[in-house]
């Protein structure tokens, strides 16, 4: 599970013009691309690990005699040890540097987003401000964000400006759990309390069936002209016709149902719990008759993707889980369930009998709890909830669809 606190970093890259000469700030960049320079010349025959005490033992007074401030030089030992042993371990030679870019410290800049303005201490104190020419909604966001490094490039012709941005994340307590089982031709989304009650149950039908007709013909239209598809023009365009309602059904749909499970999560204050494809992959390898009856794994990474994206808009807590056994263990005593009648599954050792796709979202509920409750989930019962899901008293409206047609 993603922690309490998160922190989201973001660089934003503008242009700038400095007001007035912008002598001083090019010959800055320069006399800094040549103590960088100066200082990887030097460290290049040691082979010794260089500790960061060691570096400015080393190097910190001939920088401040160059006319650098602290944090300059800092900047300076720092990028020349990281450029040395990236070097190093790609087996490359001496770096040399060319660009004119440098990365300056927060304590050596003033950023003013009210007037677009960023002044940049320099050598021996020189001073230079620059206007930053980028619209200004572009800046809006990062306004209760914290900025704690940027880097400035000259290119030849205008200055660059890479400002990082950081802001830390609360995520709030969950209070539910959504579960989410995504198969061939439906979604079952329950939300469940942390002692194992269910809160809200939705089923929703995915658009599969209609990937599937455009997959087909496709094929159809590959095996009509085995050799010639690619290169005869209508053939290809037909194909690429049926590819592009597959690409656009299955990006809508993934960013509906990331929308609405991310909403419903928030309303319930929920962590979501998301198969970890990974392990799916895995598991898959065993057991290939199981899993054609899932969604194809790109349709599931689209889905995925959007859930996730959603949840993190919304500072909401993503976990995952492996799916091995979600649809095919009885959540009551760990038998091996089996069908029994149309979506319908059995255990023969307990007699417990549940929808098939309900089932799968109290496993999935069952093992996000047991994976986590032992770290930091407070209030938690290790019971499972009560396997009283019955297909003829199933709260959610099994006919409620979603459009996937645009
Ligand atoms: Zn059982």
């Amino acid at each position: 599970m993603r922690g309490e606190e998160l922190v989201v970093n973001e660089a934003l890259k503008v242009r700038a013009l400095p007001e007035g000469s912008y002598d001083k700030l090019l010959e800055f960049l320069k006399l800094y691309r040549d103590a960088v320079q100066i200082i990887v010349d030097r460290i290049w025959g040691i082979d010794e690990k260089l500790s960061w005490k060691k570096l400015h033992r080393l190097f910190y007074n001939d920088l401040m005699r160059l006319g650098f401030r602290a944090h300059h030089a800092k900047e300076i030992y720092v990028n020349a040890k990281s450029l040395v042993e990236s070097a190093r371990s790609n087996g490359g030679r001496k770096p040399v540097l060319r660009k004119l870019s440098a990365r300056i410290d927060k304590y050596d800049y003033k950023l003013d987003l009210d007037n677009m303005t960023l002044t940049l201490k320099l050598h021996n104190n020189y001073e230079v401000k620059l206007r930053l020419v980028t619209p200004k909604e572009r800046v809006e966001k990062f306004r209760s964000w914290s900025n704690y490094e940027l880097v400035v490039k000259y290119d030849g012709k205008s200055f660059w400006i890479s400002i990082y941005f950081k802001r830390i994340v609360k995520s709030l307590k969950p209070r539910t759990v959504m579960t989410i089982d995504l198969n061939f031709d439906n979604v079952t989304l329950a939300a469940y309390t942390l002692d194992g009650r269910r809160l809200r149950l939705k089923k929703l039908k995915t658009p599969h069936k209609k990937i599937l007709t455009h997959k087909i013909w496709i094929e159809k239209i590959q095996k009509r002209y085995p050799k010639s598809w690619r290169f005869i023009k209508d053939v290809r365009r037909a194909i690429e016709k049926h590819g592009e309602r597959i690409r656009n059904i299955s990006w809508d749909y993934a960013h509906k149902l990331g929308d609405l499970v991310a909403e419903l999560a928030l309303k319930h204050n929920s962590v979501i719990i998301l198969e970890d494809l990974e392990k799916l992959k895995e598991n898959n390898k065993k057991r290939d008759k199981e899993f054609n009856k899932r969604l194809g794994l790109w349709f599931y990474h689209r889905i995925q993707f959007c859930v996730e994206y959603e949840a993190m808009e919304r500072n909401l807590q993503v976990a995952k889980i492996d799916p091995r056994g979600t649809s095919s263990k009885c959540p009551r005593c760990g038998g091996k369930l089996v069908e029994d009648g149309h979506r319908v599954l059995g255990c023969k050792r307990c007699g417990f009998v549940g929808d098939r796709d309900v089932t799968a979202t109290i496993n999935i509920y069952k093992k996000y709890v047991s994976k986590y409750s032992r770290c930091g989930v407070s209030g938690v019962a290790p019971n499972a909830p009560k396997p009283d899901e019955n297909p003829s008293r199933m709260q959610g409206n099994k006919n409620e669809a979603m459009t996937t047609e645009s």
